[in-house]
C-alpha cells in the first residue's frame, strides 16, 4: 500500500541569472503544453470510435498524443529535452480529458482550454533530489541545482521514493518546489468491518465481526455549532463594518481571515479528535473500514428541493475532510479503507429492502411498516452493500472463509432486530436501536 504526502519546499535566493532560466524553461513548458492543446484539439484521430462516454472525442491516451506530434514538437522546441515533451503531453491530456467532461456535462462546446499555470511538472528524469539541491535538466547533460531550505515537515516525511516534481515560479527569484514523498505500508489482513455513516450531527458506525455486532454513535454536534457559531460572528462584522464608515475593506477582509482561520483551526482540532477515536476501534479490532463515497454529495445536496438554509448547513460540514484524515489514518496502521455507494442507504428497509422518504432520524417503512432508527439502517445497509460486493471467489480461503463468517453475523444481527421490532408494541423499548 502506498501513500503519498506532498511537500512544499522553497529555494533559497537564487541568481538573476538562474532565475530566468528557470522561469524561461517553465515558459517554454506553458508554450509547448498550449502547442500539443491546439494540435489535438478535434483532431479527427481523436475521434471516439465507439461514440459513447463523454461525447466525440477521447483523448486520454497521453502516449498517442505523444507520438503523433512528437516531430513537430521537436522542430518547434529543439533546446528542450525530449522528455519535456513526455511531460507536456502528460499535462496536455488531463486538461483535455476534464475540458472534455465538462462540454459533455454542459452539452456545450467550451472555449479551448489554455494551460495559465507559472508551474510545471516534469519527468523523474528532467528533475530530481540531490543532496541539497534539486536539480533541473533543461537540455541534454546541462543541469541547474536549485538549492532550498528543509524544513521540519520535509525532514520527518522524506523517503527515497517520490513522484513527480512540481516547479512553480515566486516573486524574490524564489522557486516553489513540490514534492510528493511515497510511503509504503504493509497492508493488514482485516479480521472485522466497520462501517461508517456521516451525519449533520452524529457519526454512526456499526461493527461486525465474526460473532459480534455493535452499533456506535459519536455526536458531532460540536463541529456544526462551531461553523454555526462562526456564520454569525462573520455576519456580525459584515454589519458592522458597512454601517460605520470609518472601517476600510482591509479591515473587514483582515477581521474575516483572523475569523476564519480560527473555525479552520477549531474544526481541524475536533476532526483529529474525532478519527482518532474512531482509529483505536479500528486498531484494537483490526477493521476495515467502509465510508461512504461522498464524490457526489455537494452536487446532490445543492439540488434543488433542498432549501437554501439545509444546502449551507450540509455544505459546510467537512465530511470530506473528515474521510480524508480517516483514510490516511487508517492506512497508516496497514487497513484499507472501501468506499460503498451512499444512495438510498439510509432510505431502504432493512426487512423488505423497499425505499421509504424519512425527515425525521426515525425511519417508518410505508410497506410494511417496519420501524428503526434511521441512522443505524443507513451504517447497516453500508456493511451490507460493502459484502455483497466482495468478491466470492477471493483466492485466499482464510478471507473467504471470514467473510462467509461475518455475512452470517450479519443475517443473524437483522433477523434479531427484526424480530425485535415485531414485538415492538407489545414490550415497549426491547431494543435501543428500534425506540430512538
Ligand atoms: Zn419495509
Amino acid at each position: 500500500m502506498k501513500l503519498v504526502k506532498t511537500v512544499r519546499l522553497r529555494s533559497v535566493n537564487l541568481t538573476k541569472k538562474k532565475y530566468e532560466e528557470i522561469a524561461h524553461v517553465i515558459n517554454c513548458f506553458k508554450e509547448s503544453v498550449n502547442f500539443l492543446i491546439n494540435k489535438c484539439i478535434e483532431n479527427p484521430i481523436f475521434k471516439n470510435p465507439s461514440n459513447k462516454g463523454n461525447g466525440a472525442y477521447d483523448y486520454s491516451s497521453y502516449p498517442k498524443i505523444r507520438k503523433n506530434f512528437y516531430f513537430e514538437w521537436k522542430s518547434r522546441f529543439p533546446d528542450l529535452h525530449t522528455h519535456y515533451c513526455h511531460s507536456s503531453a502528460r499535462i496536455t491530456k488531463d486538461i483535455l480529458k476534464s475540458w472534455n467532461s465538462w462540454c459533455f456535462k454542459e452539452k456545450n462546446r467550451l472555449p479551448n482550454p489554455k494551460y495559465k499555470k507559472n508551474s510545471m511538472k516534469v519527468e523523474g528524469c528532467l528533475c530530481y533530489l540531490k543532496e541539497n539541491y534539486v536539480i533541473l535538466v533543461i537540455e541534454p547533460r546541462s543541469k541547474l541545482y536549485i538549492p532550498y531550505e528543509p524544513n521540519e515537515y520535509f525532514k520527518r516525511v522524506k523517503t527515497n521514493k517520490y513522484g513527480e516534481i512540481t516547479l512553480k515560479m515566486n516573486t524574490n527569484r524564489k522557486v516553489d518546489i513540490f514534492i510528493p514523498f511515497i510511503t509504503a505500508f504493509e497492508e493488514k489482513q482485516p479480521e472485522s468491518i466497520l462501517g461508517i455513516d456521516t451525519n449533520e450531527r452524529s457519526i454512526d458506525m456499526l461493527f461486525l465481526a465474526n460473532d459480534r455486532t455493535e452499533f456506535m454513535s459519536i455526536d458531532v454536534s460540536g463541529l456544526s455549532t462551531t461553523h454555526y457559531t462562526y456564520s454569525l460572528k462573520r455576519k456580525q462584522i459584515a454589519k458592522k463594518i458597512t454601517n460605520g464608515k470609518k472601517y476600510q475593506p482591509k479591515t473587514k477582509r483582515n477581521l474575516l481571515n483572523k475569523y476564519g482561520k480560527r473555525e479552520k483551526n477549531k474544526c481541524k482540532d475536533l476532526l483529529h479528535k474525532l478519527t482518532n477515536q474512531i482509529l483505536d476501534v479500528v486498531e484494537k479490532n483490526k477493521s476495515i473500514v467502509i465510508l461512504e463515497d461522498l464524490t457526489d454529495i455537494r452536487n446532490s445536496v445543492s439540488r434543488k428541493k433542498n432549501s437554501k438554509r439545509m444546502r449551507r448547513r450540509l455544505n459546510r460540514w467537512n465530511f470530506r475532510q473528515f474521510q480524508t484524515y480517516l483514510e490516511y489514518k487508517t492506512n497508516r496502521t496497514g487497513f484499507l479503507v472501501s468506499y460503498q455507494n451512499p444512495s438510498y442507504t439510509s432510505r431502504r428497509c432493512m426487512k423488505c429492502e423497499k425505499t421509504t422518504e424519512s425527515k425525521s432520524h426515525k425511519f417508518v417503512c410505508k410497506y410494511c411498516g417496519f420501524r428503526v432508527n434511521r441512522h443505524f439502517q443507513a451504517t447497516f445497509n453500508i456493511v451490507n452493500r460493502f459484502i455483497e460486493h466482495q468478491d466470492v471467489a477471493s483466492s485466499d480461503s482464510a478471507e473467504r472463509y471470514r467473510m462467509k463468517m461475518m455475512a452470517g453475523e450479519l443475517r443473524k444481527f437483522k433477523e434479531s432486530v427484526i424480530g425485535d421490532a415485531s414485538q415492538y408494541d407489545r414490550i415497549n423499548g426491547i431494543n435501543p436501536l428500534l425506540s430512538p
